[in-house]
């Protein structure tokens, strides 16, 4: 129970998050609202606990209710002084702070909704409440979740970080960031949101540009400088990709890809070419489910096999229910054309920009995977900025084809990270 509602008050924190760039420049009249709100959603979440089901299942459906009730409660987010008045020295922050440190794998709703509520409560000082917009910011990149990305640095502008505030994330008086000025060009289909892959999305909002420092894979942000604005690209101990070569250790764990074919979206984010990928596709590590975000691609394999490196990688992003993140790497080697890249290719946008929806195209990753389903597996991280640790790598050792046009059809000539040293881990192979 406690653990539901403390949910409910992260997912609030969001909409607060959203809310903080106006309240720094009117205060608005304050009410209790917002905490009536939540007072009254906890007890309906009591009842319907007391109607038999799992907590998840409860936890599902109270957030899917808050969903549906964003938008009122985004004009109630200026009522924010009753929910400080309610969090300060109460016990509800210390639950928060409990289930913080408990998962550190928080969902970046979460992080984002733990920021604000700690900027709420403790005020910009608090180092904590930079550490949790930060690590949002940082979540939100690898994701491709840009939308987030003006929540989590409003929230740290607020906290009176140095930082630069997207244009895009301007906040209008009702509280709704502004569109970005790229939507509405694109001929081929709509420009849309990134997608969420969950609750807790506060409206639909394009941003377009990146968050945090430049960064690419030559001259003076190449791979050797990340490590100046990105600590961990230069100190982490498990950082990927890896050279894989023997000894191997025996592998055990069962890895299964259940994928599902469903309406492409696709993006250059100008890293590379990424598909966000809808809710249902999943990667399954010893029955444990990973949902499939997003897939995309490295020229050439950032993974090397003895030294030698492939064509190309496609890298599918998974993510646990409690945070944790696998990526499974299918190699391209250059043979014959690729049936799925060619569908991919043909309405990949070759310049930086928004998401692009194609509701008419369908597309099931399933048709990049090999049919045999050995791989290599070690830890490892993200393999771009901030290059975070805590991802579990599964390289498939059968490689698919790619023909040399396609190749060379990749609007990127190479954007892959160098391999990194083993240090103490061990590489499985099964
Ligand atoms: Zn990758």
């Amino acid at each position: 129970m406690k653990r539901t509602v403390v949910e409910i008050v992260l997912l609030l924190g969001l909409v607060a998050a959203a809310a903080f760039g106006w309240i720094n420049l009117q205060k608005g009249n304050l009410a209790s609202g917002n905490v009536v709100a939540l007072e009254t959603k906890a007890k309906a979440t009591e009842a319907m606990l007391n109607d038999s089901r799992t907590e998840a299942e409860v936890a599902e459906e109270a957030l899917d209710l808050l969903s549906d009730e964003m938008e009122p409660l985004r004009a109630k987010a200026f009522e924010l002084d009753a929910v400080k008045e309610a969090l300060a020295n109460g016990p509800l922050l210390q639950d928060l702070e409990s289930l913080y440190k408990q998962q550190k794998g928080l969902s970046i709703e979460r992080q984002l909704g733990l920021g604000a509520l700690r900027l709420l409560a403790k005020g910009g000082d608090d180092p904590g409440v930079a550490e949790a917009f930060q690590k949002a910011l940082q979540m939100a990149d690898w994701n491709g979740r840009k939308k987030t990305i003006c929540a989590a640095q409003i929230g740290l502008a607020a906290a009176g970080e140095n930082i630069k505030v997207l244009s895009e994330c301007a906040i209008q008086p009702n509280g709704v960031p502004v569109a970005s000025a790229h939507g509405g060009t694109a001929a081929a289909g709509h420009v849309a949101a990134a997608d969420d892959h969950g609750h807790g999305q506060v409206g639909k909002q394009v941003v377009s540009a990146h968050a945090g420092p430049h960064w690419g894979y030559e001259g003076a942000m190449g791979p050797e400088r990340w490590g100046s604005e990105f600590p961990t690209c230069g100190k982490g101990r498990s950082q990927a990709p890896l050279n894989i070569k023997g000894p191997f250790v025996k592998g055990r764990i069962n890895v299964n890809a259940d994928y599902k074919a469903g309406p492409l979206r696709i993006l250059n984010n100008g890293h590379t070419v990424q598909v966000n990928v809808p809710a249902g596709s999943k990667l399954r590590l010893d029955g444990v489910p990973y949902e499939l975000l997003q897939f995309h691609f490295h020229r050439p394999s950032e993974e090397q096999i003895d030294g030698k490196p492939m064509a190309m990688v496609i890298h599918f992003v998974h993510k646990s229910a409690d945070g944790k993140l696998a990526v499974l790497g299918v190699l391209l080697k250059e043979g014959n054309e690729n049936p799925g890249i060619k569908t991919l290719w043909s309405h990949a946008p070759t310049v930086e920009g928004p998401e692009v929806a194609l509701d008419d195209v369908v597309f099931n990753p399933a048709n990049l995977l090999p049919k045999e389903f050995e791989f290599f597996s070690y830890e490892g991280s993200l393999t771009t900025p901030p290059c975070t640790e805590g991802v579990r790598f599964f390289i498939l050792k059968a490689p698919v084809n790619v023909s040399r046009e396609q190749v060379n059809g990749f609007p990127f000539k190479r954007n892959a990270r160098p391999v990194q040293p083993l240090n103490d881990r061990v590489i499985t192979s099964g």
